[in-house]
């Protein structure tokens, strides 16, 4: 009779995700009937069976139902997964075809388990449990095993973490960033300690800071991030976020070793000052935007909708050219179309300059050419394409318009001018500009970012420099610089970034920071900063301070000050657009009503000015 102990069976491989599954069957793609069996990487006990059949690769889940047994969905309930591929070998019983070839382990390749932990050290310290708590022996052992792995596995994690080289027991916030600190902080660094109530707070470094992740248990005794996926012990959450970050910066790579420092548990007086990181969305239902780069299609405008003319008449009724002309948008611009002029600023990937088009059967106009400097920088091209195939499906008074790509070498991204540049620098040499205009500024900016939202777009990279000056009679703003914003999903309303880039950190909300999540909510935080800038005439934001401490001010309640002779309705707007979190911050369109109100409050000239030197705003925000 063949073992019912999984790890004697070649084909059982352990924790291997669903890609690793296919990667061992690839080459054997073509044998219908090839097959392996592991363990689910989703629910702990669950298995999975993977499966060639006509050279593709199937996977099927192995639920356990209440009663302890497992089948394939409403099929046939086994005992143990040993019978269940028993009955498969001999019947296809609704798989696609019988197991046929199991695709075996390599010699030397033992049964895959967690992150420092092998399957067989796992199963040994549940066989212990099951021996010493339930006084079972033989094949007992086994068949309880099998039956009650979720619970046995929190019983025997909670033992096993205390032996991990990342876990530092009860120490303080504090002394765990001074342990992850006292090495050159790799990004991946991390450590795991114990905090109060049976409950975790995991340390990671990412580009030399520390950020603390608490995990907390539910009902069921589980642990997770905030709303993340939720783990049987701290065991699994390390192999978790090891192999993905899924929420996290980025992976867990090398842990913080524990040797080397003294023991330093809490004391009833010392300080524990765990403070919450922002919630983020369900990861389950997060959909991740498409990977590759989507070559743009000749893109079909939306006519402009009445809202958008009302607006446009309320502001001044100034139309730029190109909603004079309604220049076509031509995806595909040759070179020969295009003369090149003086520079207007540098970019990321190269500078734009200043230009004319040459319109077919029109006068030539002038136009802004985002060209790319050198070809040294990895995937600029793809990064440039990205950012047009984005401003292609974008048609609103307050948005930049691009009027075309042009595919030569270098390539050039031609955008609608904007002669008076970005608003950052525009109000450091207009200082003496009524607030009542910036405050119409910022409205429009609003207007663009309702329609943006609408659009199912998220920014990224809304801040003053990035909002561009058309006109100054009448006051014109339109938002620019879409190379971060991306599309968001059918049904996700917010986009996770796989890595952290350069990122803008000192425009981004904690979600962002924290869970690289971003939606409307962290663009009407970027919104905040961006109206502070403006109303400061151009300030950098948390000027001389580092990232780590603005994270340490946001988390203990603080926010940028009141800046000088700024309305308290305008700094209002600005904190509520600060909450911690999200789901208390506006949105676009309140945030819309809510600029037009202090235009007519400030229009008024009755209006109370904010705490200007009030220091920094503390409490009611947490
Ligand atoms: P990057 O995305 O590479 O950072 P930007 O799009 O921010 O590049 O452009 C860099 C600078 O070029 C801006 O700060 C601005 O001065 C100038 N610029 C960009 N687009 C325009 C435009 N449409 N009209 C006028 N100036 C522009």
């Amino acid at each position: 009779m063949s073992s019912r102990r999984l790890e004697h069976h070649e084909w059982f491989h352990g924790r291997v995700t669903r890609e690793e599954a296919e990667e061992l069957l690839e080459p054997m793609r073509t044998i219908n009937g090839c097959w392996l069996l592991r363990d689910s990487t989703t629910k702990t006990g669950d298995y999975a069976l993977s499966l060639c059949y006509k050279g593709q690769k199937y996977h099927y889940q192995i639920s356990r139902h209440s009663d302890g047994r497992l089948s394939i969905e409403d099929g046939q309930r086994f005992e143990s997964p040993v019978d269940l591929i028993g009955h498969h070998k001999l019947h296809q019983d609704g798989l696609l075809c019988k197991l046929m070839s199991p695709c075996r382990r390599r010699t030397g390749v033992e049964v895959r388990g967690y992150k420092d932990v092998s399957y067989a050290d796992m199963q040994e310290a549940l066989r212990g449990v099951v021996r010493t708590v339930w006084g079972l022996k033989g094949e007992q052992v086994d068949v309880a095993l099998w039956k009650n792995r979720p619970m046995l596995e929190r019983l025997a994690g909670g033992v096993l973490h205390v032996r991990q080289p990342w876990f530092h027991g009860k120490i303080t916030r504090e002394e765990a960033e001074r342990r992850l600190r006292s090495t050159s902080m790799p990004n991946g660094l991390f450590l795991v300690r114990e905090r109060e109530g049976d409950s975790f707070a995991l340390g990671l470094c990412f580009q030399r800071i520390v950020y603390h992740y608490l995990l907390d248990r539910n009902a069921d005794s589980q642990l997770s991030i905030q709303d993340g996926r939720k783990f049987d012990n701290l065991i699994q959450v390390v192999d978790h976020y090891s192999r993905k970050p899924d929420g996290l910066l980025c992976c867990l790579m090398d842990p913080c070793p524990v040797t080397g420092f003294g023991p330093s548990l809490i004391t009833s007086n010392s300080p524990v000052e765990d403070v919450e990181p922002p919630q983020p969305e369900s990861v389950r239902n997060q959909r991740q935007p498409p990977r590759s780069f989507v070559p743009v299609l000749p893109p079909i405008r939306p006519s402009r909708s009445p809202a958008d003319m009302r607006h446009l008449e309320e502001q001044g009724g100034f139309k730029s050219i190109y909603e004079e002309l309604r220049i076509p948008q031509q995806f595909k611009l040759r070179k020969e179309q295009l003369a090149l002029g003086k520079e207007l600023g540098g970019g990321q990937f190269g500078s734009v300059l200043l230009g004319t088009y040459s319109m077919p059967g029109e006068r030539d106009i002038k136009v802004a050419i985002k060209q790319l400097k050198a070809n040294d920088v990895p995937n600029a091209r793809a990064e440039i394409l990205k950012e047009a195939d984005a401003m292609t499906r974008l048609d609103h008074p307050h948005i930049v318009r691009l009027i075309g790509v042009c595919h030569s070498t270098p390539i050039m991204m031609v955008l609608e001018l904007c002669p008076f540049g970005p608003l950052n620098k525009y109000l450091k040499t207009h200082k003496n500009m009524a607030i009542l205009k910036v405050l119409t500024l910022m409205q429009q900016v609003a207007n663009g970012m309702v329609y943006l939202d609408r659009m199912r777009f998220v920014h990224r990279d809304l801040a003053a420099r990035n909002v561009l000056i058309v006109s100054e009679e009448p006051i014109f703003a339109k938002i620019s610089d879409f190379g971060l914003s991306r599309a968001l999903g059918v049904d996700s309303n917010y986009y996770k970034a796989d890595t952290a880039g350069k990122w803008p950190l000192k425009w981004y909300a904690p979600e962002c920071i924290y869970y690289s999540k971003f939606g409307n909510k962290s663009d009407v935080w970027s919104y905040g900063v961006t109206l502070w800038e403006a109303i400061s005439f151009g300030e950098k934001p948390y000027r001389g301070m580092k990232a780590p401490d603005i994270l340490k001010m946001l988390e203990k309640g603080e926010r940028l000050h009141c800046p000088k002779a700024c309305p308290k309705c305008v700094y209002d707007v600005m904190l509520c657009c600060w909450e911690f979190t999200k789901e208390n911050r506006p949105d676009f369109v309140m945030l819309e009503n809510m600029m037009k109100d202090c235009v007519s409050e400030v229009g008024s000239g009755n209006f109370e000015l904010g705490p200007f030197e009030g220091a920094y705003y503390v409490g009611r925000l947490k």
